[in-house]
């Protein structure tokens, strides 16, 4: 069936020099990947702009419009941390447009599964507000695109960036249709993410927050995916996994404190593949959002083609957490036990 990507060079030119979501983030993405001989072996899907209409069904007009403005006058800034330029409005419509394009290649059964390369990221992008580096929440449309035009009923999202997704919990807090999934550093950026929110009225239970204290590491994170996210996923029968994929709680990034590898990243993203065979055909969708290193960022996204394509391969330059780990044996009874898993 086949493994795509979506990538597009306006995706290089939202861009704040001395920025840490950089376009150098994609240019050494893209390097490696091409290097490594991983291109030819992927098919590639086009990114388009984002109709207003898939856009306004997670963001208000009037936030659209405050973006389009801003980048018109040729930029500014949404919050100290989240930056417009000249040319970002148009890169953000194309990255939400490339994510909903790869959903639908799959959901088309063109190809088996995908992973967009995009930027700006989207994850903390509320539905009247960018913060956090994102404009507009890609994962967020891409979902009700998936729901309201392609009638499905229930999409997992599963988010391992070391921040929490606030913006996409917000965008599905009182709905069912949405089991949004986040293992995250806790307390940090932007304070959302407590283990007791776990969602509302009809979408009570359907949010699954794991707080991380610092220093979770592989066999943390592996047990969490293990013992709490498998079961979850197999009680919920989706019938699309889509993967806010950040890169950011590698041990040597320098915006977070978490201790995966490489290695351990690979196997996050072998049993979300795992669990896309067993659940769903194999529907799954990876899209970028934070990751900092910008080597550790190319070779985890190398890795996750590997595993999307099934093969056994990893490549892990920067080795093991220099320090040991913590242990989550506590945290996920807990969670167990708060979600009535056992
Ligand atoms: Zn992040």
């Amino acid at each position: 069936m086949g493994t795509a990507y979506v990538y597009d060079p306006i995706y290089l030119e939202h861009n704040l020099p001395g920025h840490p979501e950089s376009r150098e983030r994609l240019l050494q993405i893209m390097g490696l990947l091409e290097k490594q001989g991983m291109l030819e072996r992927l098919v590639a899907v086009e990114a388009t702009p984002v109709s207003m209409e898939r856009l306004t069904r997670n963001h208000s007009q009037r936030y659209v419009d405050t973006v389009r403005q801003m980048a018109d006058r040729g930029g500014g800034h949404l919050d100290l941390d989240t930056y417009v330029g000249s040319r970002s409005y148009d890169a953000a419509l194309m990255a939400a447009g490339g994510l909903v394009n790869a959903v639908e290649a799959v959901l088309e059964g063109e190809v088996g599964n995908a992973f967009a390369l995009v930027r700006p990221p989207g994850h903390h992008a509320l539905t009247a507000r960018g913060m956090g580096f994102c404009l507009f929440n890609n994962v967020a449309v891409a979902a009700h695109y998936a729901l309201e035009e392609k009638g499905l009923e229930r999409v997992l999202v599963a988010d391992f960036d070391v921040h929490h997704g606030n913006g996409t919990q917000d965008a599905f807090y009182d709905q069912a249709s949405v089991l949004y999934f986040s293992t995250h550093q806790y307390p940090y950026y932007p304070g959302t993410g407590d283990w007791r929110e776990i969602g509302r009225g009809e979408g009570e239970g359907y949010m699954a927050n794991v707080p991380l204290p610092e220093g979770v590491g592989d066999e943390g994170y592996g047990r969490i995916f293990d013992e709490f996210l498998y079961p979850l996923a197999e009680r919920y029968r989706p019938q699309l996994i889509l993967v806010s994929a950040g890169y950011d709680a590698h041990w040597a990034d320098p915006l977070a404190a978490m201790q995966l590898s490489l290695t351990g990243y690979t196997h996050l993203a072998q049993t979300l593949k795992a669990m896309a065979d067993d659940l769903c055909q194999g529907k799954l969708v990876f899209t970028l959002e934070g990751g900092y290193k910008l080597e550790v960022l190319a070779y985890a996204v190398l890795n996750t083609f590997h595993a999307l394509l099934g093969d056994e391969e990893i490549h892990d330059p920067l080795g093991p957490a220099p320090r040991s780990e913590r242990d989550v044996g506590d945290l996920v009874d807990q969670l167990k036990g708060l979600h009535r898993l056992v």
